[in-house]
């Protein structure tokens, strides 16, 4: 039980000015309202109080306790309970990892990402604090995705890339995302458009979350997971309207099977990885071939001078 202090609404706010003024108001508690009063929660000393309002003793209510932000310094990304740092420095990673654990985001695992290996990107990651679990649910703009940091590439960083992707495609669109991954463009666009998607990719654990992650959403598309080497399944399409090729480091040798099965006036989304000099070449090179830029776009900085471009290119039609 806790002393209050019993006063009329209308003397509400004389009365807080009064207690807080001398200290006695309790800020861990909560001010009731009941019958026309409030019930003011005292700290201490009651006896100081001014007696013309009464103090009664209630059970009081304690205010949950209020979590302070940590100031997290550092560079990371956050894929459901997971946090990834590629910071080198071992003190600050040290820092940075203790800080995320206690920040209050959920982060029950923080891993040190030594780089990405092979054609599959799979990042190559340290456990720095927290338990050794891999697998993650994460949410993005609307759909749940099963990722498991460890057997397949997944970034957050395109989160607002594949939402604007998927709000440029049209209903009923034909599209093959040639480097699919878990799922993450072709489910963006699947929840908010009635499309037809292949989504391929060449790493099994990829496949079998894709399908996962299939099952997991409401989609208006259909999306149809396959297992194959894109630069050689891609030719079996044709008169595709979309394609995807989110293969940042090396779709630029399979842009010409892709345009074999792309109809004219299609769309090619491309990104690449790459300073300004290198993109302007690319996009002359593709001119020639018959790919016109429609947009272009800086998607996120990769290095001093490299940053990864969203490029959208339109099949010319032939005169
Ligand atoms: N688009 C996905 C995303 O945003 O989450 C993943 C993109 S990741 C950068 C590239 C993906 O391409 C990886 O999942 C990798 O396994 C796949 N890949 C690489 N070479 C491939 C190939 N020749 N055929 C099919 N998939 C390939």
């Amino acid at each position: 039980m806790k002393d209050h202090l019993k006063v009329p609404e209308k003397s509400g706010e004389e009365a807080i000015r009064m207690l807080k003024n001398s200290g006695i108001l309790d800020p861990e508690f909560s001010i009731l309202h009941e019958g026309g009063f409030l019930f003011i929660p005292l700290a201490s000393n009651p006896e100081n109080v001014d007696s013309k309002w009464e103090i009664v003793r209630l059970e009081g209510v304690a205010r949950a306790k209020r979590n302070y932000p940590v100031r997290i310094s550092g560079s990371y990304d956050v894929i459901g309970h997971i946090a990834i740092s590629k910071e080198r420095n071992e003190e600050k990673l040290r820092n940075l990892a203790a800080d995320l654990m206690k920040s209050g985001k959920g982060i029950r695992s923080v891993y040190f990402d030594r780089g990405v290996k092979g054609d599959a990107r799979i990042r190559d990651l340290m456990l720095i604090a927290g338990e050794d679990a891999p697998v993650a649910m994460y949410r993005e703009n609307g759909i749940i995705l099963k990722v498991d940091v460890k057997k397949v590439y997944f970034s957050p960083r395109l989160a607002t890339e594949r939402l604007l992707l998927s709000t440029k495609v049209s209903d009923g669109e034909r599209i093959v995302d040639m480097f699919a991954g878990v799922g993450s463009f072709a489910l963006n666009i699947a929840s908010r458009k009635n499309t037809n998607i292949t989504a391929i990719d060449n790493n099994p654990n990829a496949v079998s979350l894709m399908q996962e992650n299939i099952g997991m959403n409401r989609l208006l598309g259909k999306i149809t997971p396959l297992m194959a080497d894109s630069s050689k399944a891609i030719i079996d399409y044709h008169d595709v309207d979309r394609i995807i090729m989110n293969l940042p480091h090396g779709a630029y040798s399979f842009i010409k099977p892709a345009l074999g099965s792309l109809r004219e006036g299609g769309k090619l989304n491309y990104y690449e990885i790459c300073d300004f000099e290198r993109l302007v070449d690319r996009l002359e090179e593709f001119r020639r071939i018959g790919l016109i830029m429609a947009e272009k776009r800086e998607v996120h900085a990769y290095s001093s001078k490299e940053r990864m471009y969203s490029v959208e290119l339109v099949k010319r039609k032939l005169a």
